[in-house]
């Protein structure tokens, strides 16, 4: 292996650190700790986890996290009611909606509802919009990860070339607006793309967020590239791996995210941050 690995694990501590500190402050000016309501429909085991790690997360920062458990069953309108409810409670800052909901609620209409000023998701139409427009507000907290890793390498964006495989609305769109914003120039690769591993080897960044377990191998990676890989599956074993085959791709690229350790970590510290500047925005 020639690679170097980036630590997301330990990125995202030294940020937490810093935003122990910050909350300490803020706790004390304000009377009260920053709050996150987290909503989880139903008991999908896969999301519980998922819940857990965030709340366990805000309680290693001192934010105060809020469970909302709701049944699996629920109607459309009694969520779009706690949401409502949620988005009008001054205690509240930030409004975590954890995805997929069951098959019968239509998210869409469900991540419409919620405040902008407390959408730490970064995943309301406005919050996309603001993105574009180059003045985020909470941006979506795995892209906001990403690049945090990118720039951990040291690696100049201006004038390089990118390639984010992967279009969806929680990465793919709003990493390769974020890439093209630091100066990158921007490819992107779904899952229509004819010869996709051709456009890769062109990528000196390459983000990969297709959830295709192994997708991409050495033939891929122009040598020396930066490679974040963004997909998490579960073995048999329990073990996770990610879209990339990793021995392959770290014995070509310069820089590699491994999984876990690398982008898993960071989703949660973006997270923590939007909550963090929700918090200091708040109307008093
Ligand atoms: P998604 O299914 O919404 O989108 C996948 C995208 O990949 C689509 O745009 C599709 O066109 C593209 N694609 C699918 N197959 C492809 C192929 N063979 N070649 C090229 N492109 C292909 O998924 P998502 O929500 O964007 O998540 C992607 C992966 O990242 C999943 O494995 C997910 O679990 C993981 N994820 C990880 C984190 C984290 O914090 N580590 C956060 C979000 C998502």
């Amino acid at each position: 292996m020639s690679a170097q690995i980036i630590d997301g694990k330990a990125i995202a501590q030294s940020i937490k650190d810093k935003l122990k500190a910050e909350v300490i402050t803020l706790r004390a000016a304000a009377e009260r700790a920053p709050c996150l309501a987290v909503v989880l429909v139903g008991n999908d085991p896969a999301s519980e986890v998922y819940v857990g790690h965030k709340k366990k997360a805000c309680a290693e920062v001192g934010i105060e996290s809020r469970s909302i458990t709701l049944a699996g069953d629920i109607t459309q309108a009694a969520l779009e009611q706690h949401l409502k409810q949620l988005n009008e409670d001054p205690s509240v800052d930030g409004i975590l909606l954890q995805l997929p909901l069951p098959a019968h609620l239509n998210s869409q209409s469900a991540i419409d509802l919620i405040s902008p000023r407390k959408d730490v998701d970064g995943l309301t139409p406005v919050s996309q919009g603001l993105l574009i427009w180059r003045r985020p507000a909470h941006v979506s907290c795995t892209p906001a990860g990403i690049m945090e890793l990118v720039r951990s390498t040291g690696i100049n964006l201006t004038g390089k070339r990118a390639v984010v495989i992967g279009r969806s609305v929680l990465v793919g769109a709003p990493v390769a607006t974020l890439l093209g914003h630091a100066g990158a120039t921007v490819t992107g690769v779904h899952s229509k793309t004819v010869n996709p591993a051709a456009i890769c080897r062109e990528a000196d960044v390459l983000v990969v967020a297709a959830g295709v377990k192994h997708l991409v191998g050495s033939e891929w990676i122009k040598p020396g590239a930066v490679v974040i890989d963004v997909g998490i599956h579960r073995g048999e074993d329990g073990k996770l791996t990610g879209d990339v085959d990793f021995k392959e791709v770290a014995a070509k690229a310069a820089w590699i995210t491994p999984v876990p350790g690398g982008v898993g970590p960071m989703t949660i510290v973006s997270l923590l941050r939007n909550c963090v500047s929700a918090f200091k925005a708040r109307k008093p």
